[in-house]
């Protein structure tokens, strides 16, 4: 039996302290290693189940998954409000639970809204370190949301970002977004247009709620780099046809995107594409590049299509956990699961 003080204790782990416990440049690590046991059978992963709320916009999500390395078993379950965009809350809001494998005890919930900001912006790191170009220096948000914030900080990490052209819906968002990052030491320029952003950028990063195309082929420069991080419903999607016929196409997970991304089904159902359209999966480009080609010239479109995983949630939740008990972060409380001593 455990001899550990938290033995029969569940830790909780508010937005602070995720933020203070999963540095992005960290969490970049933990999604490609994520990502690498998702591609060589290392996780159980099965589709997200989604109940839709009366009003056809709003949705409560549940995505367990199982993880071989790091060992993490949960699972997140959120709500998405994406008219929230004009309120105090977020758009994404729930808990990442976390199981210990030895006794099935829940041992951690967590705040989601954090944990997806940051993972999610950590995996389009991932993606565009292994296939925008390395000379890239514009980066073209478009959005100006949550993820746009933390899509700010991780593409930075992994490409010499010298300028950064952000747009949104309301241009009121785009310009407060670019005074509250006006500190983090690179030229932000805020854009009247989306097409105004994109136009000459190396890596564009679609980051809106938008349920139709905000981003256009003919707007694009040769060479650049798409992730496509909004729309996740089959129906929905932030890409032209053209954008996604003229590219290199990737995916977080093939199952998942046969399913879920209107970015890849809609050009699809159009006859414009395939299934063998989309090249592969980030995690098997970074176990086997010789088999899953990335970017192969200078000057070819490529395409991330991000979901978003429960595995990338349950990895982060893992390493949240393990860095709270090593320096006494979160609250500690008992939630109970313990037999009675003498039944
Ligand atoms: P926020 O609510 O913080 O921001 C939403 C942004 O989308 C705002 O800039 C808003 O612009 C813009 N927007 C909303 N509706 C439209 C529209 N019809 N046309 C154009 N722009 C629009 O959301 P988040 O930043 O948290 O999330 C952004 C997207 O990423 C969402 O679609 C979300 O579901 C998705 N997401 C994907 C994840 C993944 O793993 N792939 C994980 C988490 C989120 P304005 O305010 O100016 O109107």
């Amino acid at each position: 039996m455990s001899t550990s003080p938290h033995a029969a204790k569940t830790l909780l782990v508010g937005h602070a302290d995720v933020i203070a416990l999963l540095p992005m440049s960290e969490c970049i690590d933990a999604m490609a290693d994520a990502l690498r046991a998702l591609a060589t059978g290392g996780a159980v992963l099965p589709l997200r189940q989604v109940v839709r709320l009366a009003d056809g916009r709003n949705a409560f999500g549940l995505m367990p998954a199982l993880l071989d390395r790091p060992s993490a078993l949960g699972a997140k379950v959120i709500t998405v409000f994406p008219g929230n965009d004009a309120t105090p809350y977020d758009s994404h809001q729930g808990a990442v639970l976390l199981f210990d494998l030895e006794h099935g005890r829940l041992i951690a919930i967590l705040d989601a809204s954090s944990i997806t900001g940051i993972r999610t912006a950590a995996v389009t790191a991932v993606a565009t370190q292994l296939l925008s170009r390395p000379e890239s220096r514009t980066l073209a948000l478009l959005g100006a949301g949550v993820q746009a914030a933390t899509h700010l900080e991780s593409v930075r990490i992994v490409r010499n970002i010298t300028e950064v052209r952000v747009w949104s819906r309301s241009g009121e968002r785009a310009r407060r977004f670019a005074e509250r990052c006006a500190n983090r030491g690179v030229r932000i320029v805020v854009c009247e247009t989306a097409r105004d952003a994109v136009d000459g950028a190396d890596i564009v990063c679609t980051v809106t709620s938008s349920r139709e195309p905000v981003l256009h082929h003919e707007w694009l420069a040769p060479g650049a780099h798409v992730n496509a991080v909004g729309a996740s419903l089959a129906t929905a999607r932030e890409l032209d046809s053209a954008t996604v016929v003229a590219s290199r196409f990737y995916v977080d997970r093939r199952e998942s995107a046969l399913n879920e991304a209107g970015d890849f089904l809609v050009p699809k159902r159009e006859g414009l594409v395939d299934d063998d359209h989309i090249v592969g999966e980030i995690g098997e480009l970074l176990v086997d590049p010789q088999r899953v080609e990335g970017r192969r010239t200078p000057q070819e479109l490529t395409v991330f299509k991000s979901l978003g995983l429960a595995i990338e949630d349950v990895a982060s939740a893992r390493r949240i956990y393990d860095r709270a008990v090593a320096t006494g972060a979160g609250t500690w409380f008992e939630l109970g699961g313990l037999r009675d001593a003498d039944a």
